[in-house]
């Protein structure tokens, strides 16, 4: 298939009016070679860029099947572009072993190989996330589907448990996502109008930097550990890991596309999915959030998907389940600040998919569009107007934040299914 005059959207340049033609194999060439008899595909403005890779995602397996599918949840991630993810491990039972690692594998290989999203795992940082006995990080790091290790959905308290954390993340090249909320304190929702209006204490931002200003502390100890903070919401915690960064340590952030499109003014109290942690804060937050990623002092985003039964997410603000999904609405809002003129198209493709896939080690063949060798692409028109319509989404629960909201883009075609053949 030859398709004319596309805009080729790489992480440091980008590429005007190519002609491309995709192989069988759906490998993309520059057009000049293309056979007399491809099949010709018009269309105005189209992009070429590479596909996302998601570090941060609940597939909820094993052992949740209430929350998430684990097939619809990847035909939602091809859907909103993502061709690779990290799963977290706060599952039933917590993926803390050799034996829940090979479980959570052997139960999603058949949906990774119908949909062509590879998937990778995440193993606790203690047993049962309990937060008292650390895992046999060593001997979890041998499996060949870990590529990271977290406590997600609970920050670690202890002092003790983060020495071990980072001495075993210098030991074995891993990193350790931090989920920064310091634990106990009184709130859920973030101060602002609906927190005022329910009457409700507010959750404290000093719960999430004082837990990354602990863990920096920690870390100048093993400079060869690799930490990163997990969904940030303050300003605070993204100038200390920017502090620590410039002392040389291997310490990274992100962000998540809710806290870049919403503050906590935008709640909408009859949706639930309003609900997530860490909370929406004020618009000045969220306006520092967006800048930072633009200017590169957020390293990429990940969108915490995180569905929940229906049950889960009915009663009220306070009291229903913490998450939002996120899969297949994520490029569409990092689409829309791109027409808002807010981020570059090579910013966006770099914490899209460039710097996610190199954060966890992943090959060539993600975060790159490499002419004539494999790799996996999306090709999209940026500027459709996408209507976020709970009809559309393809995820088994729709506790998604983004319902109704107008977003950018609309995928035409993306690389093959098979992502096993791509590899080869
Ligand atoms: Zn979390």
């Amino acid at each position: 298939m030859l398709i004319r005059s596309v805009d080729v959207w790489h992480h440091k340049r980008l590429e005007k009016n190519v002609d491309i033609w995709i192989d069988e194999h759906n490998i993309i060439h520059n057009g000049s070679n293309a056979p007399n008899a491809a099949q010709e595909l018009k269309h105005d403005g189209l992009v070429l860029m590479p596909a996302g890779v998601d570090p941060q995602v609940h597939l909820r397996v094993p052992g949740q099947p209430e929350k998430e599918h684990p097939g619809k949840a990847l035909q939602a991630a091809r859907e909103g572009g993502i061709h690779a993810l990290l799963t977290m491990p706060n599952t039933k039972p917590v993926i803390d072993s050799t034996e829940t690692l090979d479980q959570a594998a052997r139960e999603l290989e058949p949906f990774s190989q119908q949909t062509g999203v590879e998937v990778f795992l995440s193993a606790a940082i203690t047993r049962g996330q309990r937060g008292k006995e650390a895992v046999d990080f060593k001997l979890l790091a041998k499996h060949p589907r870990i590529k990271a290790f977290t406590d997600d959905g609970l920050g670690v308290q202890s002092d003790e448990i983060m020495h071990l954390a980072f001495a075993a993340s210098a030991d074995t090249g891993l990193p350790i996502l931090q989920h920064a909320e310091c634990s106990p304190h009184p709130g859920v929702i973030a101060s602002g109008p609906i927190q005022q209006k329910l009457n409700t204490p507010a959750y404290p931002e000093e719960a999430e930097w004082q837990m990354v200003e602990r863990d920096l502390k920690i870390l100048k100890d093993y400079p060869e550990a690799t930490y990163h903070v997990l969904h940030v919401s303050a300003r605070k915690t993204v100038e200390l890991v920017c502090e620590a960064k410039s002392q040389g340590l291997k310490a990274s952030c992100e962000v998540s596309p809710h806290h870049l499109y919403f503050g906590s003014e935008d709640i909408d109290e009859s949706n639930t999915a309003f609900k997530m942690n860490p909370p929406l804060r004020d618009q000045a937050q969220r306006r520092f959030l967006r800048e930072a990623l633009a200017d590169g002092r957020i390293d990429f985003v990940a969108t915490d998907h995180a569905p929940h039964e229906i049950s889960a997410k009915s009663q009220g603000l306070l009291q229903s389940a913490y998450g939002t999904t996120g899969l297949e609405t994520s490029l569409y809002v990092l689409l829309k600040l791109y027409a808002e003129g807010l981020i570059s198209p090579e910013r966006l493709v770099n914490v899209f998919s460039h710097r996610p896939s190199h954060f966890l080690q992943l090959d060539e063949a993600y975060g790159h569009i490499r002419y004539g060798l494999p790799c996996h692409w999306i090709l999209l028109n940026p500027k459709t107007d996408r209507t976020i319509d709970n009809s559309r989404l393809l995820s088994l629960n729709h506790n998604n934040c983004f319902l109704g909201q107008v977003l950018k883009g609309e995928i035409i075609k993306s690389s093959a299914l098979d992502s096993a053949k791509i590899r080869s």
